[in-house]
């Protein structure tokens, strides 16, 4: 039997989110269901909902950084039990057989491609509705634990923000010696910083302003630049064996590029609605690379969450109740997030 649970969703691009009912599936013998104690606000929620990337289904249950306690697992589950403290990201299953799935790279699935967490549809031909909601039922292979020592409000916003930065920061070897910098101080920005400083590499922010730059270097940043000063641009050219773009608009990549080394790689991470323009002079000269990296799979998701737990890196989150999404929205578009926003789901 489904279950009626509680959720905010949205019903076009252009209404604010309100609170509804959704349903969950009957527990099958691969499913572990959770409560949802806390689901993070990422700024694909509200690219989804706004409709920025194609028409989604609505009505949409946005949230895919979520973090819950286990009430129910099927009789062929193995990995939890009632009690265990989960979380789930990005997507809840992917075709399992393709090489990148057998790899462990669901989220680059190649056969029916990842199922995403909401406005998707699952293997059962429903379609699937995210975190904003006080309960989900998840296979068990697209679950992850969370270590003990990282509370629930914080573990959330590492199932999307801290995977998608730790998946390029290890891919592209950021360690002592490495020169880091990360565009952009938001739910991304900010987590960039703490993993590449926790690595070991040094870690330079390219914000608008210098508005943040106390909290910035608390974060565990070496250096703080603002973008909108020209010198900016002058000072760092040629600097950076790796740069993290995580701006969720279009920015003017020649200008980014041309900090980076001979043969250094800027990785797009955000999502802007519009397609990016790359000229090619500062791509060309110092052979440089442009790659783009999206989340990361379920072994290096878990290994992202113990990874945090050993160096004691969480989030910096606000804990909102549900009736403040939109307002939440608002302030994310207004680059006023200090650093995620996350619901209590005990408020929806
Ligand atoms: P966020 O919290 O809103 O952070 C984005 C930051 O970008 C802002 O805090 C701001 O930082 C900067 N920014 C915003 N508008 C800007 C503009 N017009 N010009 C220059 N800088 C601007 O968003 P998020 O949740 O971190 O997500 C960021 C992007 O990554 C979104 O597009 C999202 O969809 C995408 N995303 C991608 C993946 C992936 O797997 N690749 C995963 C999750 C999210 P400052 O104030 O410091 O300048
Ligand atoms: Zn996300
Ligand atoms: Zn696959």
């Amino acid at each position: 039997m489904t279950t009626t649970v509680s959720a905010y969703a949205a019903n076009s691009a252009t209404e604010p989110l309100t609170r509804t009912t959704i349903e969950r599936r009957a527990v099958g013998p691969h499913d572990v269901a959770f409560d949802i104690k806390f689901a993070g606000i990422c700024h694909s929620d509200i690219h989804t909902v706004k409709a920025e990337w194609g028409r989604p289904n609505y009505p949409v249950v946005p949230g895919h950084e979520i973090a819950g306690v286990v009430t129910e697992v099927g009789s062929e589950v193995t990995r939890y039990k009632v009690g265990d403290r989960v979380g789930v990201g990005c997507f809840v299953d992917s075709c399992r057989e393709c090489d990148n799935c057998r790899a462990g790279l669901q989220q680059y699935c190649t056969g029916s491609g990842m199922v995403g967490t909401y406005d998707a549809t699952d293997r059962d031909g429903t379609p699937t509705y995210g975190g904003y909601s006080t309960a989900i039922v998840v296979d068990e292979n697209y679950v992850l634990r969370i270590p003990d020592s990282i509370p629930l409000d914080k573990a959330a916003p590492l199932l999307c923000a801290g995977i998608t930065l730790y998946s390029p920061l290890r891919h592209w070897n950021a360690g002592p010696g490495k020169q880091v910098a990360v565009i952009g101080l938001g739910g991304l920005g900010h987590m960039g910083v703490k993993l590449a400083h926790a690595m070991g590499a040094r870690v330079t922010v390219l914000s608008q302003s210098l508005k943040k730059m106390e909290d910035g270097l608390q974060l565990g940043a070496d250096e703080y630049y603002a973008t909108s000063d020209p010198d900016t641009f002058r000072k760092l050219a040629g600097r950076f064996d790796l740069i993290l773009n995580t701006v969720s608009a279009n920015l003017d990549m020649g200008a980014f590029l041309s900090l980076l080394e001979t043969d250094g790689t800027l990785v797009e991470l955000g999502a802007p609605e519009k397609p990016l323009v790359v000229p090619f002079f500062p791509l060309g000269i110092g052979r440089r690379s442009l790659s783009g990296s999206m989340i990361g799979g379920i072994p290096e998701t878990q290994e992202m969450l113990d990874f945090c737990a050993e160096h004691g890196v969480t989030p910096e989150i606000e804990v909102i109740d549900a009736s403040y999404v939109n307002e939440a929205y608002e302030r994310v578009l207004a680059s006023d997030v200090r650093y995620r926003f996350v619901i209590d789901a005990a408020t929806i």
